[in-house]
């Protein structure tokens, strides 16, 4: 007979939010097999009404808001977007704009918006420079505006040019919303993996669950560090995912909204958190950030628990998380 763990691991794997996301339930009695079976149905679900909601380009919700902003008018958030819209405007706020989900232009003058065809070269500065000044003159946050009746409601805009762009945090908001589904339903023990954010809760049977970080140069070696969250989030974004070359240079879809280039001066930034949504936004935040001044960003932002990778291959982690990382990695760990 097979290993009985593997027997009693229910899994489903999901193609949603440009990525694979897999579910994974320890659940020992059949009862238990069949809940989680319905509930991952549930899910699936979920998630396909997420994407078609979160997509920034195209037919669904905030791709249709997007076409009324870039025409130069201004929108009305709906009720079941405000909790995200709200809280990525705090977190551009706290994190001194180096989180922007205002960046959607500048993604799509980079062609990171189209996974199919990536560009060859870098674009034309002019183009990078349309989407800044358009940046520029957007406001910042969003505004109180009159609703139906007494309400109050919440409004973006006007801001020609300017394309919102979820994707640095959409991914983190979705897995807390799918664990809280999964808690409802009773189940106890899971995991979500979403790409580069993971969540976990409760434990692999007689183990905890355990994360495998990639390494952002696979040269160097397939892994970063093994993490064991405890009803934690561990996101990680790096400049290996959505990338091109050109000139024996790398540009990466993690942009600066100061300069609407790619990002420069890390690999890589791991960060661990009960919350994933913040973890999520922060990962791309702290990236931005750069060698510098990412703990600087992780105290504003309350996130305690930080794994870098710097553009020589230097590693760094907040004392929290080194305490908690097994690392097979050559170089030390510098513990900031
Ligand atoms: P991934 O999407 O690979 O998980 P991130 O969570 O870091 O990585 O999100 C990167 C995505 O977020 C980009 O593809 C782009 O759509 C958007 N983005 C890029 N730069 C920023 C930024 N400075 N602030 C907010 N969103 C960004
Ligand atoms: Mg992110
Ligand atoms: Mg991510």
């Amino acid at each position: 007979p097979q290993d009985a763990r593997e027997t009693e691991l229910v899994e489903r794997n999901l193609p949603v939010l440009g990525t694979w996301v897999t579910l994974s339930a320890y659940a020992e009695d059949p009862a238990l097999q069949t809940r989680v079976q319905r509930a991952f149905d549930q899910v699936a679900q979920q998630l396909a009404d997420f994407d078609t909601r979160w997509r920034a380009f195209g037919d669904g919700t905030l791709g249709r808001l997007n076409a009324e902003l870039v025409a130069g008018d201004s929108i009305r958030v709906p009720q079941d977007m405000l909790p995200l819209f709200r809280r990525a405007f705090e977190i551009h706020r706290i994190s001194g704009g180096l989180f922007d989900p205002r960046i959607g232009a500048l993604v799509r003058v980079w062609g990171f918006d189209d996974e199919a065809h990536y560009r060859e070269s870098p674009p034309p500065q002019a183009e990078i420079d349309t989407a800044l000044a358009a940046l520029r003159e957007a406001p910042e946050s969003l505004q109180a505006c009159p609703g139906s009746g007494e309400a109050e409601q919440d409004c973006y805009g006007p801001a020609p040019g300017v394309v919102l762009d979820f994707g640095a945090i959409a991914k983190g908001y979705a897995v807390d919303q799918v664990g809280e589904r999964l808690l409802a339903a009773g189940i106890e023990n899971f995991m979500i993996n979403a790409g580069g954010n993971v969540r976990t809760q409760g434990r692999r049977g007689d183990r905890a669950w355990r994360i495998a970080v990639r390494h952002p140069r696979p040269e160097i070696g397939r892994l970063l560090a093994i993490v064991e969250p405890d009803n934690e989030n561990l996101v990680t974004s790096g400049d290996y995912e959505r990338y091109f070359e050109y000139q024996g240079r790398r540009y990466h879809h993690i942009l600066d909204p100061r300069d609407g280039r790619p990002a420069q001066g890390l690999q890589a930034v791991s960060v661990l958190s009960a919350d994933g949504t913040l973890a999520d936004a922060a990962s791309t935040a702290l990236f931005v950030a750069g060698p510098g001044h990412w703990r600087d960003t992780a105290r504003k932002l309350g996130v305690g628990q930080s794994l870098i990778v710097k553009a020589d291959g230097a590693l760094q982690a907040t004392q929290t998380l080194a305490a908690r990382i097994t690392l097979p990695a050559k170089p030390p760990l510098e513990v900031v």
